[in-house]
């Protein structure tokens, strides 16, 4: 179990690593300046959306991690949230951090 903890706060410091830079503030400070060319500013806007999106998706994993280290604590690791069966341990292999079984991942 300590191999899994290890793990899981390694990903843990990876994620919130990533989020950091991530949030690390643009030189131009959110706003879009309308000086520069249509291009430049849509390109800009369609960076900043994927930021976003990488940002939702890295909050997620970052949720995802912690859920993980309380089941870990709880002794509840490795099986699944929704329906209580074992989530097996090739798909813990991997992904440690995995809280629901195959099917319930699927469906959420
Ligand atoms: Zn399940």
């Amino acid at each position: 179990m300590e191999d899994v903890r290890t793990t899981l706060l390694a990903k843990k410091a990876e994620i919130t690593e990533q989020l950091a830079l991530i949030q690390a503030p643009t030189e131009d400070h959110g706003s879009i300046d309308f000086g520069k060319r249509v291009g430049e500013g849509t390109s800009i806007a369609v960076d900043r959306l994927s930021q976003v999106a990488v940002h939702d998706k890295l909050r997620l994993a970052s949720h995802e991690v912690d859920q993980a280290l309380a089941k870990l604590d709880d002794g509840t690791h490795g099986i699944c949230d929704v329906c209580g069966k074992p989530i097996g341990a090739e798909r813990l292999e991997a992904l440690p951090w995995a809280v629901l079984c195959v099917e319930d991942a699927a469906r959420s």
